[in-house]
């Protein structure tokens, strides 16, 4: 690469277009071949399209290749679509599915290795420095974000403080004790963070945080301004998804906060028409569809992330950068930085015999969080049958489950038939989202 790498900057940063897309086309030569010589479902797919990798001349020839999307990973769960054998993966993740099965994703060491230095390289784009401390308040678990994130503080040589989600007065008690000089975590819990500093009276220039790199969930500007005033930071916007790798996709530049960079050494993006597949060109709104261009152990083909966005030139680095995510093409909800399909909510509903399957879930943010409300109805022959009490303990055991199997706190109401509206024509509608729109 003939370009002077910028200091801190992986050479690839800030390389030419040329050179960027002849890396593109050599790894995505090897990502498409792999593919489709390891992972039977998505040959058996290129047949019947009547592709073959050797038909990738140029990287737009990718546009012949078939989608791949989350019905194949349900429909090939758990380990369908893993291009390695099991003792070569090192690491198992998961997330929820459309139909209650989580999707699970697999990665080998190099896998981890390449991901570790992706979070790094987006940690350092967000402004986080070597030798700084990194408080992690992403959840640990199945969930991409805590254990992916902590990989990456690690690599980039930070001290990782892995304090994983909840415990709000722990989480600013540490921060004024230990002085951390990031965090990541979701935006809207670091607003609830930011809520209990005010709480104790703490103003954000005796925070010690500079840095927050915050995603998950989509936020706009307004709730940028409102964390960096409220924490006295920088707050950066990071993306991922697990199909993909886990949080590190993408993430903003600190000196130009506008919109996540794609790592495109390693992830090729294309904006579709949703409707018809068609590629779109640069600018256009459409749906975000990922190539892996170099994993070993889930690679993913042209997969359909439902994201709603566009590609933008670059800017702070040679990669192009997304916009922001205001929707998505399927009925995804993402409440607290949890995927929500209103059909798990409906799953668990239905569980129960006393309730009928005409419910509704209302989201609201009267604070800094989401609230969800479930309602749903007792099926007639119950109406009228359960004492107050009984059906107060019926919402109760309704919102456990929820919480076990879904991961959300819910208030669920419960009433008699027929009282909640129904949709007499078209889908009937589920969800009633009144949280404020993104600006
Ligand atoms: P993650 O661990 O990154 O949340 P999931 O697979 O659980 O991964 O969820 C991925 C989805 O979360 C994305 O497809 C997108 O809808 C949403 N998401 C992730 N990061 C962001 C972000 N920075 N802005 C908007 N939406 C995001």
């Amino acid at each position: 690469m003939n370009q002077q790498a910028k200091p801190g900057l992986h050479a690839i940063e800030s390389a030419s277009r040329d050179e960027i897309s002849a890396l593109q086309l050599e790894r995505l030569k090897w990502s498409v071949r792999h593919t489709y010589d390891n992972v039977a479902p998505y040959r058996a797919k290129c047949e019947a399209q009547g592709v073959h990798p050797d038909d990738l001349k140029t990287l737009s020839d990718l546009s012949k290749f078939p989608f791949m999307t989350k019905i194949d990973l349900r429909d090939n769960y758990p380990f369908g679509l893993f291009a390695k054998p099991m003792k070569e993966v090192t690491r198992l993740h998961a997330s929820s599915g459309t139909t209650g099965k989580p999707v699970v994703v697999g990665y080998t060491r190099k896998d981890i290795d390449n991901w570790a230095d992706l979070i790094a390289r987006s940690l350092y784009a967000a402004g986080v420095r070597p030798g700084d401390m990194v408080q992690n308040s992403y959840g640990y678990g199945m969930f991409t974000g805590g254990v992916g994130a902590h990989y990456g503080i690690e690599r980039l040589g930070c001290t990782v403080v892995p304090m994983s989600g909840g415990q709000t007065e722990k989480q600013v008690s540490q921060i004024m004790d230990f002085k951390p000089d990031a965090i990541m975590v979701t935006p809207s819990y670091s607003l609830v963070i930011a809520e209990e500093f005010e709480r104790l009276g703490v103003s954000p220039e005796d925070i010690s945080l500079r840095v927050g790199v915050f995603g998950a969930e989509p936020w706009g500007e307004g709730m940028r301004g409102e964390i960096e005033r409220k924490l006295g930071i920088d707050a950066v916007d990071i993306y991922g998804l697990t199909e993909v790798m886990g949080p590190g996709v993408a993430c903003e530049c600190v000196e130009s906060k506008d919109g996540p960079v794609i790592w495109e050494d390693h992830f090729y993006p294309e904006i579709i028409d949703p409707e018809t597949g068609e590629v779109l060109p640069d600018g256009s709104e459409g749906e975000l569809v990922f190539t892996s261009l170099t994993k070993e152990a889930f690679p993913v083909i042209r997969y359909r992330t439902r994201d709603l966005t566009r590609l933008l030139a670059p800017s702070s680095r040679a990669f192009r950068r997304i916009g922001k995510i205001g929707a998505r093409t399927d009925d995804m909800l993402i409440v607290r930085g949890v995927n929500v399909f209103p059909s798990q909510v409906e799953e668990q509903i239905l569980r129960d015999k006393r309730l009928a399957g005409v419910y509704q879930i209302h989201l609201s943010r009267t604070g800094l969080m989401d609230d969800v409300e479930v309602h749903c109805e007792l099926q007639r022959e119950f109406t009228g049958r359960l004492t107050p009490q009984e059906v107060q303990l019926c919402a109760k055991e309704l919102q456990h489950h929820i919480k076990t199997h879904i991961g959300i706190s819910t208030k669920v109401v419960i009433v008699d038939a027929d009282q909640l509206p129904r949709t007499l024509t078209g889908k009937a509608r589920r969800v009633y989202d009144n949280r404020p729109k993104l600006v």
